[in-house]
Parts: C-alpha cells; sequence; structure tokens
C-alpha cells in the first residue's frame, strides 16, 4: 500500500527531526515572523543545517539527498507540528527556483546558486507571473534580448514569493518567437527592482514582492537549459510545486481537525462538551473523511510522479480535490470555534486565510480542470 511507503523506518526518523526542528526553531516565532512579513536568514541556516533544506536534492548537487516522498514527509510534518503553509511557502521557496537549475545541469549554475541556497546562505524565488497574467504562461511579455555575451531584460513580474528577500530569481523570459516557443529561463542575480511587497491576506510570514528589471544585462552563462526551451522546464516543475501544494492543503486540513477535536472535548455548552453532540461528531467524521481521501490520493500521485509515471491529469484531480477537502474543513473548524475561531489567537483562524491561496497558487482550480479536460481528451 501506499500509506506503507510513508511509515518506513527512514520516514518515521525524518519525521521525528522535522517535528523536533518545528517545535524548537518554529513554533515559538511563527507569530512574530507574521508580524514582521518575512522570515529571517538564520531560519534558512538553522534548517540547512540538519539537512532539511536538502532533502529531495542529490548530495551531488549539494543537497541530502531523499525524492519526493521525503519532501512529502517534511511538508506534512512541519504543518502537523504546528507550522504552516506560509511557513513552508519562505522557508522552501528554493523548491520551486532550483529544481529547473539541477534538471538543466550545468555544473557552473549549481555552484553558484544550489549549493548555496541548500546551504542557507541564499534566497532564491521563482518569477513567472506577470501583472498582464498568470494562468497563460505562454503569454508572458519579460523579455530578454541577446547582446555579445549577455542578455539585456526588460519586463515586471508579480506576486513573487521571497522576492523581497532573494539573492537571486530564476525568471522566465521571452527570448524567442510569441508563445510557448520563445520562452526562456534565466537566472538574474543583480540588478533586481522589489517595486513593492504586497500585502495579503494570508501567508503573512511569506514575503511577496512585484518585481522590475529595466536593461538589466544577465550574462548569458546564466541562462538554465537551452535558449527558448524554458516552457518545457517550467511545466515539467509544475507537476513537484502542485503535488506539494496538495500536500499543504490535506495537512493544514488535519491540523485543523486535530485542533478541532481537542477544542471541542474540552468546550462545555448547555451542560456538557461539545463532542457529545450528535451534530459535531458527524461534522468531525465528515472532516476526517475529506482528509483521508484527500491524502491517500495525493501519496498515490505523488508515488507515480516519484515512479516517472505520466500523471498530469491525476496531478490536477489530486491538487483541486485536496483544496477542496481543505477548504471545507478549516472553514468548518472555525466554525466549531466559535468566536475564539475568528481571533488572532486562534491557529485555525490562521490556516483559514493561509489556505485560500492553495486554489490560485500554482494552477488556479479552473486551470487544474482545464488542464485534466485536455489531457483526458475531452475538449477534443
Ligand atoms: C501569495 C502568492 C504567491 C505566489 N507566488 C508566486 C511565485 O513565487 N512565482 C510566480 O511566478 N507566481 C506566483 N504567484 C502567482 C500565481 O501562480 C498566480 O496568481 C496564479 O497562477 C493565477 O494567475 P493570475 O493571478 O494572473 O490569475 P488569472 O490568470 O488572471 O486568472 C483570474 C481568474 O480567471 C480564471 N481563469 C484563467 N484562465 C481561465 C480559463 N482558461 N478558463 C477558466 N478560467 C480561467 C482563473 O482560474 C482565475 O480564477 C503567487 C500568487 C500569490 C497570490
Amino acid at each position: 500500500m501506499t500509506a506503507d511507503l510513508f511509515d518506513t523506518p527512514e520516514r518515521r526518523d525524518l519525521r521525528a527531526t522535522v517535528r523536533k526542528f518545528t517545535e524548537r526553531e518554529i513554533v515559538p516565532h511563527l507569530d512574530d515572523w507574521e508580524r514582521a512579513g518575512e522570515l529571517p536568514r538564520d531560519l534558512h541556516r538553522a534548517a540547512a543545517k540538519v539537512g532539511l533544506l536538502g532533502i529531495g536534492f542529490a548530495e551531488e548537487v549539494g543537497g541530502s539527498g531523499g525524492g519526493l516522498l521525503d519532501s512529502v514527509v517534511v511538508t506534512e510534518e512541519i504543518i502537523q507540528a504546528g507550522g504552516s503553509s506560509g511557513l513552508i511557502a519562505g522557508l522552501f521557496t528554493h523548491g520551486i527556483a532550483l529544481p529547473h537549475i539541477v534538471d538543466a545541469g550545468d555544473p557552473d549554475l549549481i555552484d553558484r546558486f544550489v549549493r548555496p541556497t541548500l546551504d542557507g546562505e541564499l534566497i532564491g524565488a521563482l518569477a513567472i507571473t506577470e501583472p498582464d497574467g498568470g494562468s497563460d504562461v505562454a503569454a508572458l511579455r519579460t523579455t530578454a534580448v541577446r547582446d555579445g555575451d549577455d542578455f539585456i531584460v526588460n519586463g515586471t513580474k508579480t506576486f513573487i514569493t521571497s522576492g523581497a528577500r532573494a539573492d537571486f530569481v530564476t525568471t522566465a523570459v521571452r527570448t524567442g518567437g510569441p508563445g510557448y516557443e520563445g520562452i526562456s529561463l534565466l537566472v538574474i542575480d543583480r540588478g533586481i527592482d522589489v517595486v513593492r511587497r504586497l500585502e495579503k491576506m494570508g501567508w503573512h510570514c511569506s514575503d511577496t514582492a512585484e518585481l522590475s528589471f529595466v536593461d538589466i544585462r544577465v550574462p548569458a552563462k546564466n541562462l538554465v537549459g537551452p535558449e527558448n526551451g524554458g516552457f518545457a522546464l517550467v511545466m515539467r516543475q509544475f507537476q513537484v510545486e502542485r503535488i506539494t501544494m496538495a500536500v499543504e492543503a490535506y495537512a493544514t486540513a488535519q491540523r485543523c481537525l486535530d485542533l478541532t477535536l481537542a477544542y471541542v472535548r474540552s468546550r462545555e455548552t448547555f451542560g456538557k462538551p461539545l463532542v457529545k453532540r450528535q451534530l459535531v461528531t458527524h461534522k468531525l467524521v465528515e472532516m476526517a473523511q475529506r482528509i483521508d481521501l484527500a491524502r491517500s490520493y495525493t501519496r498515490e500521485v505523488a508515488a507515480m510522479i516519484a515512479d516517472g509515471r505520466e500523471c498530469v491529469a491525476q496531478v490536477c484531480f489530486a491538487k483541486n480535490a485536496a483544496v477542496a477537502a481543505c477548504d471545507h474543513v478549516v472553514d468548518e473548524a472555525v466554525q466549531l470555534h466559535g468566536g475564539f475561531g475568528y481571533l488572532r489567537d486562534a491557529e485555525v483562524e490562521r490556516h483559514y486565510r493561509d489556505s485560500r491561496i492553495l486554489g490560485i497558487g500554482g494552477g488556479t482550480n479552473e486551470v487544474m480542470a482545464e488542464l485534466a479536460a485536455r489531457r483526458l481528451g475531452f475538449t477534443a
């Protein structure tokens, strides 16, 4: 069974390490970082020191080894130990900024960007979305025009996670003609103008920025993979980003169920604990059922990706199903906490706000449905 894959002795040890790190290094500070609007660099160094930043990256590129299923364990455990999806977005942004560079395999780019990031010394971001649109990646407008040994880059990127702190940005640019065939990936590590930090509904500890590039000179050796071959790299990595967001969704839901169960056991109304009401327990069962279905299916699809199997439509199903489960559970969690659930002091309140992005980022619910329809041949 797929569940057994997540319960090997090695993954139980990994889970224990992650839990200890989260309880010691994250939970006591999370509220401060939420107020500060960003994570401290020291946290990246501390996470690197215990090997967490490098999980899912091969030792040959400076990682700690392990694969996607180990990353799933890390994501699940951080959230279930009291972290959050926003924390994961900010601390593990390298999970979306580096894989293309590793995939392309240029030793110079790996030495300059991958190793120092996995060591916690650099912070990277991934910039695809532009003010004119995010879903239609093939329509992006930021240009990179060849000039001798450099590219001259002009354009604006928005909603960029860790964009305000980033030392480098893996950026999708147009080097060729219109459409997906003219897109390349370029690592930009200077001249990044943070136009503004964006204030958000949730994910407060994860800084998000609008970035502008005006006549920035970027060495052509910073090209990731072949010129005009960026779209395929982006799409391949989207699979992992999307399944990770599905994991964040069911893990957040599980955490909210755990918090709610504790609350309804201790909260008394009309002379007995809330948990003694059938209406309440049936709500809890509905929450548990949706989480279990989302977790089982998402883990199954993560195993398919790890095995290199074709599963584009299944990733779409997993993301949308896990997000739907999470949306339901966080809403019920706030409801069952009553007035306290609406207060900043309640952890479920943060998860309620944080999780709203999961059906938007990395491909919206609608874009997932559209992609699945095409994969299944429904649009022919
Ligand atoms: C907190 C946060 C962090 C982010 N981090 C990053 C990051 O690090 N890097 C990055 O590049 N981007 C990032 N994004 C951007 C995110 O990926 C985009 O917001 C997302 O892809 C949607 O793009 P959009 O906002 O331009 O919406 P649009 O593409 O304008 O879509 C608007 C609405 O129209 C719907 N829609 C669009 N096309 C269709 C269609 N064909 N059929 C039906 N409905 C459609 C969408 O589903 C959506 O509901 C982040 C966003 C946020 C809010």
